[in-house]
Parts: structure tokens; C-alpha cells; sequence
């Protein structure tokens, strides 16, 4: 489609009948003064009453346990930058709708106008009696590195930064697929990094968790590698620096022989030359939006060896955080849990995983205009559309919540717990 078409098509998509794209809805009956009488006062008192008395109950008699907040301020908003709360508003709305599309999710969004970090977690923190769960979104780095460190101690409810969290979990499963392909151990592969930011830091952190070595990892920003030498670097970059290497290194120097790059920065910055010098089934994850660090046909051409991916619709393999944060929220909600910890996280990489690999549905080959999508090369990750990611990355965050001790409520019966998932 031309840049001006889908101009107009998405101007139009958004304002057409009412405009936004999505609405609240009542569940309960409401024909007549009867059903009134219930909803509203003075039957609502009871269920007031009933919460008053046991608090927990709000999860039973209200939304509560099926309602997310979108929260942002409109500091990193897609690729477009700081644009500020309102503009920020089409993409949380279109998050929401995510949400409900998914995994049956009600979702708010809440555009902030602030970029003070204590009034942003006062504010959120203050929002915990209404919702289930909150998804921190778009948020500038370092700000957000603060604001979810804070929020996620001072709530009891799940707080998640989709940008960092969601981003590191479907890279990570991605990243597991790539190295079965390619036969290499996790824990003695060299990772380059490119780009030090909010998705890259929380990528390489679960990456750690899952295997990779420190030692062996080499992470570059706008300004350069990673080294205590530097004056510019925000707490969580220290955990990442390379005394060793002198200063002055460079992401050509540190690819030659590397067995996986991993790009969170800006498109277009390593070269076929960068590419061509690594080692070889090198696994490349160029994920800058929209254009990736170096395009999926440079790459292809220089090394047919090569396992790629990129946040990109129109190549194979996109890592797209729509895989994961519905299920992930999903499951959380479904046990309430009080947190979305590592063990969650890592159940639902691997879930993810270990979904690329099963037969793939022919409605989703269908979908994609394929014939015959097969765990390789060209297909590490599942699809988004796939209607197997709710029964599967759900119930594995569930059951990771209550074996880590953070459900509030256990699930018994998972068969009919899945039976629900899809009716
Ligand atoms: P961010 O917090 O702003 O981080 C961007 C990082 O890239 C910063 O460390 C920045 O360094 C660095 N950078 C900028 N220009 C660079 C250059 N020329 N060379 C090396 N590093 C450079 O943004 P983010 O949220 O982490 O996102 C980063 C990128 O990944 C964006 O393009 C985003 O669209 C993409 N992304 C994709 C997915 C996906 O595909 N699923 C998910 C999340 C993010 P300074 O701090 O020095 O400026
Ligand atoms: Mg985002």
C-alpha cells in the first residue's frame, strides 16, 4: 500500500463512526426497572457492602479481575518519539483492543500528562482498587526503568513494562528456536548488543537468566561500548559494561566472530561486512522499527547460513509483542497473582517456544498465505494470529504464578480451564 493511501485509510479507520476504536459495554441484563434496581442502588449496595466486609471479593463482583490499565506518558511512543499524552492515545487505545481481541482482556487506556517520575507512581499506585493489572507502555527509558521498579514494589497487583518485558520474552523465545537450529549452547554463545535502551536491557537481562554468560556479552550504544569509563551510563547499564575492551571499540570489532546480534537501536547501522564477519549459523535480530539494523535482504544475501529476525510484519520471523502480553496478562489474571516475576516470564518463553516446533494449524498457514509453515530457519516464532497462544502461553504463566508462590487463587482443573480460555 503507498505512504499516502494508508495515510488516508488510517486517518479514516479511526474517525469513522465513533470515533476511537473501542467502547464499554454492559454484561448484565438492563431491560427493565427491575434489572435497574440491581445494577444500580439500591441492590448495588450489597455487593459494596459484601467488599467492605471481605475485600477480596471485589474480584467477584466486579470487573476488577479482568481489567487492565494501558498506562502512559507519551515519552517513546512507536517509533515516533516523545509526542506527549494525547497523541500517545491512538496507539494505547489500539493496545486495548489488542487486549480484547486476544485474550478476551478489558483494557482502559490512561494518558498521563506528566514527565515527574513520583507523580507518575503516585498516580498509578493510587489506581490499584480498580484494576487487575497494569501495563506500563511507551514510556522513555530511564524514566520507565524507575517508574516499574517502584510500581512493582509498592502494588500487589502484576505492573508490567510491555516495552522492556514483552519485548525481552518473545526475543528470548526466538533466541532459544535460533540456537536449537543452529546447534549451539546458550552459555558459551557471543552476543553483541546494539542499542542500551528500555527493550535492550530487559532483553539481555532474561537472556541471562536463561543461560548467556556475561562475560560474553558486548553491548553498544549511540555513543559507544558499554565501560565504567564512561560518564553518561544509568544504573542498569553498568551491570553491562566491558572493562576489558578498550573505549574505543567498535560494533564492527565486536561482531567479527559473534554468534548472535541482537539490534534495539535505529535501522540501518551494520553493514553486509559486519554481517559476513560472524560466525558461522549466525543469529541475527535486527529489531529497529521500522527499519531494522540492517535489512532482511542484505543479510540473507551476505550469509545464507544466517537465522533472522526483525519487528517486521513482511519478513519471517517478526518478533511482534502481541505473541506474548496477552497470554502473559491473561494467565496473571486468571490465578491473581500479585506479580508477573521471572518465573512467569520464563514459562512463557518457553511456551512460545515450544509452540513454533508443534504442526502449525492450516488456518493459520491460510492466514499467511502459506502452504507449509515448519520450525526452521524461516519460522522461529509462532504467528501471531495463531489461536493455540492462548491455551498455551496462558496456562503456563498461571501455572508458573502458583508454583512461584505469587496466585492468589490456585487453577485445578486445567482442561476446563482451557475449555474457558476458548468459549
Ligand atoms: P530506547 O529506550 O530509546 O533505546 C534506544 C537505544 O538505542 C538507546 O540505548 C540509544 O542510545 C541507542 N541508539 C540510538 N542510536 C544508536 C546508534 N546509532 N547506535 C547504537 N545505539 C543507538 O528505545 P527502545 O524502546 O529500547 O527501542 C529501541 C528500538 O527497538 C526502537 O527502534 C524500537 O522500535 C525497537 N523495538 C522493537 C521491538 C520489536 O520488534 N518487538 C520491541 C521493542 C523495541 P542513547 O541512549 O545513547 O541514545
Ligand atoms: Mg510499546
Amino acid at each position: 500500500m503507498n505512504t499516502q493511501k494508508l495515510k488516508e485509510d488510517a486517518l479514516h479507520y479511526h474517525a469513522k463512526g465513533r470515533p476511537g476504536k473501542i467502547e464499554v459495554r454492559p454484561t448484565k441484563e438492563t431491560s427493565n426497572q427491575r434489572d435497574l434496581s440491581l445494577a444500580y442502588s439500591p441492590g448495588v449496595a450489597e455487593p459494596c457492602l459484601e467488599i467492605g466486609r471481605i475485600p477480596d471479593t471485589v474480584y467477584d463482583y466486579t470487573t476488577k479481575g479482568n481489567l487492565v490499565a494501558v498506562i502512559t506518558n507519551g515519552t517513546a511512543v512507536l517509533g515516533l518519539g516523545d509526542i506527549g499524552p494525547e497523541a500517545s492515545k491512538p496507539v494505547m487505545e489500539g493496545k486495548c483492543l489488542l487486549f480484547k481481541i486476544y485474550a478476551d482482556i478489558d483494557a482502559f487506556d490512561i494518558e498521563l500528562d506528566t514527565k515527574n517520575i513520583d507523580e507518575f507512581v503516585r498516580t498509578v499506585r493510587i489506581l490499584q482498587p480498580t484494576f487487575g493489572a497494569i501495563n506500563l507502555e511507551d514510556i522513555a527509558a530511564p524514566a520507565c526503568f524507575e517508574i516499574e521498579e517502584r510500581l512493582r514494589k509498592e502494588m500487589s497487583i502484576p505492573v508490567m513494562h510491555d516495552d522492556q518485558h514483552g519485548t525481552a520474552i518473545c526475543s528470548a523465545a526466538a533466541l532459544l528456536n535460533a540456537l536449537d537450529i543452529s546447534g549451539k549452547d546458550i552459555t558459551t554463545i557471543k552476543l553483541v548488543v546494539n542499542g542500551a535502551g528500555a527493550a535492550a536491557i530487559a532483553c539481555i537481562d532474561l537472556y541471562v537468566a536463561l543461560g548467556v554468560c556475561k562475560e560474553n556479552i558486548t553491548v553498544f550504544d549511540k555513543d559507544g561500548l558499554l565501560h565504567s569509563e564512561r560518564v553518561n551510563l544509568v544504573p542498569n547499564q553498568y551491570k553491562y559494561v566491558k572493562d576489558q575492551l578498550p573505549l574505543d571499540w567498535k560494533l564492527a570489532d565486536a561482531l567479527a566472530g559473534a554468534d548472535v546480534f541482537l539490534g534495539l537501536s535505529v535501522g540501518n547501522v551494520v553493514s553486509k561486512e559486519m554481517v559476513k564477519s560472524m560466525a558461522a549459523d549466525c543469529i541475527v535480530f535486527a529489531m529497529a522499527n521500522p527499519n531494522p539494523e540492517i535489512s532482511f535482504e542484505d543479510a540473507v544475501e551476505v550469509r545464507p547460513d544466517i537465522i533472522m529476525a526483525t519487528g517486521r510484519s513482511d519478513y519471517p520471523n517478526q518478533v511482534n509483542n502481541v505473541l506474548g502480553f496477552p497470554y502473559i496478562f491473561r494467565g496473571a489474571l486468571d490465578v491473581r497473582a500479585t506479580t508477573i516475576n521471572e518465573a512467569m516470564k520464563l514459562a512463557a518463553v518457553k511456551a512460545l517456544a515450544g509452540l513454533a516446533k508443534k504442526t502449525v494449524p492450516e488456518i493459520v498457514n491460510m492466514t499467511y498465505g502459506e502452504t507449509n509453515l515448519t520450525f526452521g530457519r524461516r519460522y522461529i516464532l509462532p504467528k501471531p494470529t495463531d489461536p493455540r497462544l492462548l491455551t498455551t502461553v496462558a496456562p503456563a504463566v498461571a501455572k508458573a504464578a502458583m508454583e512461584s508462590g505469587v496466585a492468589r487463587t490456585s487453577i485445578t482443573d486445567w482442561q476446563a480451564y482451557n475449555h474457558k480460555l476458548t468459549s
